[in-house]
């Protein structure tokens, strides 16, 4: 499961990622696409808003013109001049009229059929021309109302591309009596559409054909025809709107809002997209930036969610794994407890069959030492009687047998007694009671006066301690190491007794400088009739030691020897703290 999760750890982190930042992602997008289609109609609202008052700014400006020169062409004094043929005349009103008129370059006045009447300023070239084919006089004269022409070349110097304006002059009948047209300075259209711009945008008019009449970036001394161009194309064909495109001239990405105006010319007005989209733009980098935003908080957010995931993942996990080790080290101790249970079992059996065992033997031991002693005593005394009254009638070898005799009698008696005394050992000691151990040695030392007069031995002790044990017994551990320092020396014996205080009980030492014992027969010495000497070289059983380690382990101590041969021993032996009524 941990593993699993390890190997996958990075696809459920993209998993918690994606469930934080792509809601947030989501509700951007639509935030974006909200905001940016509002603003992009703002922008194309604004446009349009702005178009309409260019167009209408257009339109007022021609009307203007057409109203002045409708009022013109309503003065008596020229449809008189005309009736009259008085060029004169005309040409003096058409000056007049010009100078009111600062916007126009020229004036001229035809008559109905379109010939040259009178023009300002003058031009004799073009007086009596006919102008019937130009579109300006096929315009008015359809249904004699003002008209605003094509773009075409003037035929006159300085000859240019231009359009006219053509209104009809009527007699007091109401019967056209000619017309006059009006030509606008070549920076008309400059001035009237010129400064109506927003921004980096800019309007260029077109003529019914889609030649263009006005354009700030082209100098119109030639038809340049725009008729291909999408937006001159619509507004060729009436239509009002709004479209995406290129610019012609520079290839950049454009609106164009275009919309057909009186006399059939066409207005367009055209912006570079990224300005109309300006506000759309910074919208969206700042959706961008919050979008962005909105990620690196996913990220954060899905990281330490994971995170903290995987934290109690792993804290689950190491709760899981702790408990499965507790139980199984529950199982263990139960397993280990049972087989102690049962080790300790078998052992108390095996300890109550020892014990058994060790009574029997014991119990043998003094029946056979007991009941040894009666045919021994009885052996021994008609052996004394023997050697008394007969000693005399056995020759030397005899008498030397029945020595032998004697001696071995004696020995097995001695053997006998110390058998019987061992196997009392566990049965009839007495309770342990305050014992001083400095009265219990002083007595031994009595007792074994004689065989320390005898070998001048020296002995000393430390004061020894009061405490719990069997009197009787410590006298003969006492007496038995004591005996044996005395006994195993060969020069003047030194010995010393001392006590020392142990973590839970006392340890005592006796030492000494005599014949020493090898290493390897540490153990043996306290195994009962193990003797490292003939009893002619040091008189024994071999029983004493076997003796002091019963009586010592009785009282739940301990007893071992170290020595080294030749430079004497000393025998340790410890007796553990126990209260009183123990
Ligand atoms: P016993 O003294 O009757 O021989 P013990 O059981 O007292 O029997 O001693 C067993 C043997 O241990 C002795 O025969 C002797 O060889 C050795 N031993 C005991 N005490 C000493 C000692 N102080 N120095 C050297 N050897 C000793």
């Amino acid at each position: 499961m941990k593993k699993w999760l390890l190997e996958k750890r990075w696809r459920i982190l993209l998993a918690g990622f994606l469930t934080v930042a792509l809601p947030l992602l989501g509700i951007t997008i639509y935030v974006y696409l909200q905001v940016i289609s509002q603003f992009k109609e703002l922008g194309l609202e604004e446009n349009q808003a702005f178009f309409n008052l260019a167009a209408y700014h257009l339109e007022e400006r021609i009307n203007n013109d057409i109203s002045a020169g409708t009022i013109f062409a309503s003065r008596p004094q020229i449809v008189e001049a005309l009736k009259k043929g008085d060029t004169k005349t005309a040409g003096a009103h058409l000056r007049d009229l010009l100078q009111n008129l600062t916007a126009m370059e020229r004036a001229a006045i035809t008559l109905p059929k379109a010939v040259m009447f009178a023009e300002y300023p003058g031009n004799p070239e073009a007086l009596g021309m006919d102008f019937s084919f130009r579109d300006w006089y096929q315009g008015v004269s359809k249904k004699w109302v003002p008209y605003v022409s094509d773009f075409f070349l003037r035929e006159v110097q300085p000859r240019r591309y231009l359009f006219v304006i053509a209104v009809p002059i009527r007699d007091q009948t109401g019967e056209v009596a000619g017309v006059l047209v009006l030509q606008p300075k070549e920076d008309y259209l400059k001035n009237v559409l010129g400064p109506m711009h927003i921004g980096g945008s800019f309007i260029y008019a077109v003529d019914r054909h889609g030649d263009l009449i006005y354009h700030p970036e082209y100098r119109l001394d030639r038809i340049v025809d725009f008729s291909k161009i999408p937006a001159v194309d619509k507004v060729k064909r009436g239509i009002t709107g709004t479209e995406q495109g290129l610019d012609p001239l520079h290839n950049e990405p454009i609106i164009s809002t275009f919309q057909p105006v009186k006399w059939g010319w066409g207005l367009i007005m055209q912006r570079p997209v990224k300005e109309v989209f300006r506000r759309a733009r910074e919208i969206t980098v700042g959706l961008v930036l919050l979008a962005a935003a909105f990620l690196v908080l996913g990220g954060i957010v899905a990281y330490k969610g994971a995170g903290l995931l995987f934290s109690s993942h792993r804290l689950s996990l190491e709760l899981r794994e702790k408990e499965i080790y507790e139980r199984e080290m529950k199982d263990e101790l139960r397993t280990e407890l049972d087989e102690h249970l049962r080790t300790g079992r078998k052992l108390a059996e095996t300890m109550a069959e020892l014990e058994r065992s060790n009574r029997e033997l014991e119990q043998y031991a003094y029946v056979a030492s007991h009941d040894l002693q009666e045919p021994l005593r009885k052996i021994t005394s008609f052996i004394s009687l023997l050697e008394k009254r007969y000693e005399d009638s056995f020759d030397q070898e005899g008498v030397k047998y029945l020595h032998y005799v004697v001696d071995g009698a004696k020995r097995m008696q001695t053997l006998i007694n110390d058998l019987l005394a061992y196997s009392r050992l566990g049965t009839q000691g007495k309770p342990f009671l305050r014992t001083d151990c400095n009265k219990v040695l002083d007595r031994i030392l009595v007792d074994l006066d004689k065989p320390i007069k005898n070998r001048g031995a020296e002995i000393t002790h430390d004061s020894l301690p009061i405490l719990m044990a069997d009197e009787l017994q410590l006298g003969q551990v006492f007496q038995n190491l004591v005996a044996n320092a005395v006994k195993f020396c060969r020069d003047r014996p030194r010995i010393h007794i001392s006590a020392e205080r142990g973590a839970d009980g006392w340890l005592f030492s006796v030492s000494d400088n005599g014949i020493g014992i090898k290493e390897e027969f540490f153990d043996r010495i306290f195994v009962m009739f193990q003797r490292l000497h003939t009893p002619v070289e040091y008189p024994g059983t071999g029983i004493g030691l076997a003796v002091c380690k019963k009586i010592i382990e009785r009282h739940g101590g301990r007893i071992w020897a170290e020595s080294e041969a030749g430079k004497g021993s000393t025998f340790y032996f410890t007796i553990p703290d126990r209260q009183a009524g123990a």
